[in-house]
């Protein structure tokens, strides 16, 4: 792990309850881990606002919806921030909201009706990894530790922190709903110490014991890049270490995003599926760095054309996600999609230094949360010599960027380390 720079300033805490309507919507079939949705409307189709336009295909996959009433102007290839080009629904909307009602009955809901619920909403990870969150939470193992991730530990994004201060109540309800599905015996809630607003409103929650959450306990972790990561985190509360190739559930632990337990909380309370998030748009180049809700499928370049992110000087980086994980974007023509919590707009290209030969200090060791030998990656790739990569488990690196951050001979290790991972899988 290491201390980066944080960037997140006050004034990312800038938040609206007004939405944005977009004119167009571009809503990519694949905004989560598994098989992309399949259409379930044709171009010329009128929808309404959180009606279901493209269906689950297969066990890990997910659905999605109209995040506005409008119509349907063509399903094709649009610009995909991981993908590159994938095919979209596009949709000319209309200016009317939804009302959407409080559901009756909300105790009276078994785990089943709770987690048909949570599946036909579209709700995946939104921390990045867009997991199909019904999936994560039939876990062929039982499960005795539940934690709750609002560490956000990218420098600059704040949407995590922003949602934690204006709808903590509608998170602990979305962690009642997970609570009664898995039944663990501890719940941990996670957040870094650089959150201080939130972490008063936590401390004031807990203390109310107004929900029916028994064994839940706040735990204030010291700041440190990436200290979000599932692995990480659950070694960090728990001291238990996920083994390569393992997931959380395998030692009894499961790991939830804020962000997912409030989109849990408005399905199953406002029986509103997942066509909008809080999004940060952060970096120098912006007038203001905030905090917005968008509706997913809202594209970047409607957001500058209409006003609602202003820039002081053109950005030279666009990065969608934050600077150690996030993915370099060559135009603001891509969407919000479901895992996007926030874009970076930086008014500088990052200076690439040269790359210099390995020492063998061993700092990219000593900082790898994974606990691999991210030198050795770097020193087969070079050489072609990609036989020993799966033996030094390199499939079990989460590209983190901690390694290439802290090299002193500038090595881009993450690059080796992306082209090797290509290797093993292709071979
Ligand atoms: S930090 Fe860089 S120079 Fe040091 S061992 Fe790792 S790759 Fe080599
Ligand atoms: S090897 Fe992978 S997991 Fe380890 S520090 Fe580098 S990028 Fe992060």
């Amino acid at each position: 792990m290491v201390k980066v720079e944080e960037y997140k300033l006050p004034q990312h805490n800038i938040s609206s309850e007004k939405f944005f309507q977009p004119t167009r919507l571009y809503l990519p079939l694949a905004q989560h881990t598994g098989k992309p949705s399949q259409p379930l409307v044709r171009k010329g189709d009128y929808v309404e606002e959180a009606q279901l336009i493209a269906s689950q295909d297969g066990l890990i996959s997910t659905c999605l919806h109209s995040p506005s009433k409008g119509r349907v102007v063509d399903i094709d290839e649009f610009n995909h921030p991981v993908l590159k080009r994938a095919k979209a629904i596009i949709i000319e909307c209309d200016n009317q909201p939804k009302n959407y009602s409080l559901r009756k009955d909300i105790d009276s809901l078994s785990k089943l009706e709770l987690l048909d619920i949570i599946k036909k909403s579209g709700i995946v990870g939104m921390g990045g990894a867009a997991f199909p969150t019904y999936v994560k939470l039939l876990p062929p193992k039982s499960i005795d530790t539940l934690i709750i991730n609002g560490c956000e530990c990218e420098p600059y994004l704040a949407s995590d922190y922003r949602l934690m201060v204006e709808k903590l109540e509608g998170i602990f309800k979305g962690i009642e709903i997970i609570y009664k599905i898995l039944e663990p015996k501890t719940i941990f809630f996670c957040i870094e110490d650089n959150k201080p607003e939130a972490i008063k409103k936590l401390n004031l929650l807990i203390n109310t014991k107004k929900f029916k959450l028994p064994f839940i306990s706040l735990r204030v972790l010291k700041t440190f890049y990436p200290q979000g990561g599932e692995k990480q985190l659950i070694y960090s509360v728990t001291k238990r270490r996920v083994p390569s190739s393992k997931l959380p559930f395998d030692v009894g632990c499961l790991v939830h995003n804020v962000a997912t337990c409030f989109a849990i909380y408005e399905a199953v309370y406002w029986d509103k599926p997942l066509i909008e998030r809080l999004v940060s748009f952060v970096g120098d180049a912006l007038v203001s760095p905030k905090n917005l809700w968008i509706k997913i499928g809202t594209s970047l370049k409607e957001l500058k054309e209409k006003g609602i992110i202003n820039f002081k000087f053109e950005p030279k980086k666009i990065i969608c996600g934050g600077p150690m994980m996030g993915i370099a974007l060559e135009s603001l023509d891509y969407p919000v999609l479901k895992g996007s919590g926030g874009f970076l707009f930086l008014s500088k290209e990052v200076d690439l230094k040269e790359e210099l030969p390995c020492i063998r200090c061993a700092r990219c060791v000593d900082a790898c949360p994974m606990g691999l030998l991210p030198l050795e990656y770097a020193k087969r790739v070079k050489a072609g010599d990609y036989d020993k990569l799966q033996e030094f488990n390199i499939k079990d690196c989460i590209e983190c960027g901690c390694c290439a951050y802290i090299c002193p001979s500038n090595i881009p290790l993450v690059h080796y380390i992306k082209i090797g991972k290509r290797y093993v899988t292709n071979s």
